[in-house]
């Protein structure tokens, strides 16, 4: 063995008990109550606890988005990541028009490969769904590649897809197998009230919220869930924001549809009340913020297991860039960053709070995250043969989240001010810790790139 994981709990999406960890080639070989070390590394664990190393399914490194480029790349973005406990992040490789979907991948790739410290693999963001393009998606599987995003809205952007095209991708989907991400807005109606309040001069950021009212969500929502209904496909709801969205999806889940729900920690903690403030377009997101009553939905969503998965939608931009849209908040390049939050808000806010179960933890971050993008019993598992991908979490350590403490690039946070209690300290990638007492040990371009399997169905 190469290393032992010693005297912590271990918590996996069924149980929590008193184990050791013992790992050779970046591999789990045993879970048993007592290893003699005989040698090896040992890293003491106890009292505290350790998970399947995160899985953050949503993620935008380097993104060229709006007039801007997403400010953390994938060596600073992998390093905020593991920093949160994330072992493996799937960032979306967005098709330029006209370029096939594995010259999408290898574009994306190339920018990857030799930064990432943690592993990774890629979704496929279709821009332009062609019959040439459908014909394409079983070369993509082969290569690793199972699920592709779809946007309902971003027609400016020129990522927009029609409803035969959601169509006809969920119908391959049901017989392949693949997942099927979508972003939900409907473009005609925040089109429209975006232009309306231009008209009226209405150019601050608390305008982009009222650009998107949550029916703008939850009639798109609604919409593709009834595709996913008539054409048997397997349907993933991307950054869920509202209690409708989310009832949609709950009462389609019920009749058998097979829909999947997705949300970010930025809607489970934040409000709309942040766009009155002076620097409100700090938080520009699309979907944007909402109330306290979605917030609390949201959770509801997490404890009754109708959100099956928490993503970060990480997508961090400077000041200075989201300056770009201080005088029209049409122009605000739409992200936050989130990647290295998601395990602190939701132990702390979730565990700590008794909203989740420590099993419920690991579901969402990472046990469903790996069956439904295929990645699973690789990773979202501690047991033998599993990649030593963990992450050790210490129950008292308290933390105020500010800029100074986080490892994004971007001059802000989000979440100024806000007190955890349980913070991943050391987080281990195939056996070798990337974070040890959380001080960077890791190196650039020691991630890879993962190929993945079919989807599960939860
Ligand atoms: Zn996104």
């Amino acid at each position: 063995m190469d290393l032992i994981v010693k005297n912590g709990t271990v918590v996996t999406s069924t149980d929590v008990l008193r184990a050791d960890i013992g790992i050779a080639n970046g591999k789990i070989v045993d879970v048993k109550k007592k290893i003699t070390a005989s040698g090896e590394t040992v890293i003491d664990a106890r009292g505290k606890y350790i998970l399947p190393g995160v899985i953050d399914p949503h993620t935008h490194m380097e993104l060229p988005f709006m007039a801007a480029t997403s400010a953390d790349d994938f060596e600073a973005g992998t390093i905020a990541a593991a920093f949160g406990g994330v072992t493996t992040i799937l960032d979306f490789a967005i098709q330029p028009k006209g370029n096939t979907f594995l010259e999408t991948i290898e574009l994306w790739r190339k920018k990857a490969d030799p930064k990432v410290v943690i592993d990774y693999s890629l979704h496929v963001a279709v821009t332009d769904l062609t019959d040439e393009r459908l014909a394409e998606i079983p070369k993509v599987l082969k290569y690793g590649v199972t699920s592709f995003k779809l946007f309902m809205t971003y027609r400016k952007e020129g990522m927009i897809s029609e409803d035969w095209q959601l169509l006809e991708i969920l119908r391959a989907s049901r017989d392949r197998k693949f997942l099927v991400q979508v972003h939900a807005e409907n473009p005609s109606i925040e089109e429209h009230l975006k232009q309306k309040y231009l008209k009226e001069g209405k150019t601050s950021a608390e305008y982009h919220p009222r650009s998107k009212p949550n029916f703008v969500e939850g009639e798109a929502a609604r919409r593709v869930i009834y595709f996913a209904d008539v054409s048997g496909g397997n349907l993933y709801i991307v950054h869920t924001s509202t209690r409708e969205a989310l009832a949609a999806a709950e009462s389609a889940m019920s009749a058998g549809t097979k829909v999947y729900v997705e949300t970010c920690p930025q809607y489970l903690m934040l409000t709309d009340e942040k766009y009155h403030q002076p620097n409100g377009r700090f938080f520009a997101i699309s979907p944007p913020l909402r109330s306290k009553k979605d917030n609390e939905a949201l959770w509801s969503g997490l404890t009754r297991e109708i959100v099956k998965t928490v993503g970060s939608d990480h997508c961090p931009f400077t000041s200075a860039q989201k300056d770009l849209g201080k005088d029209d908040f049409t122009k605000i390049p739409n992200g936050v960053p989130g990647t290295e939050v998601i395990l602190p808000i939701l132990y702390s806010e979730g565990v700590g709070k008794k909203r989740i179960t420590l099993n419920q933890l690991v579901k969402v971050t990472s046990f469903n995250t790996a069956k439904l993008f295929g990645l699973y019993p690789r990773k979202g598992a501690i047991s033998k043969g599993s990649d030593a991908d963990l992450v050790i979490l210490d129950p008292n350590f308290k933390m105020e989240l500010s800029q100074e403490n986080l490892h994004t690039k971007i001059d802000y946070t989000v979440y100024e001010g806000l007190k955890v209690r349980g913070v991943p300290v050391t987080t281990i990638s195939k056996g070798k810790p990337v974070i040890l007492e959380r001080q960077f040990v890791g190196e650039r371009g020691k991630g890879q790139f993962v190929p993945r399997d079919l989807v599960t169905a939860l």
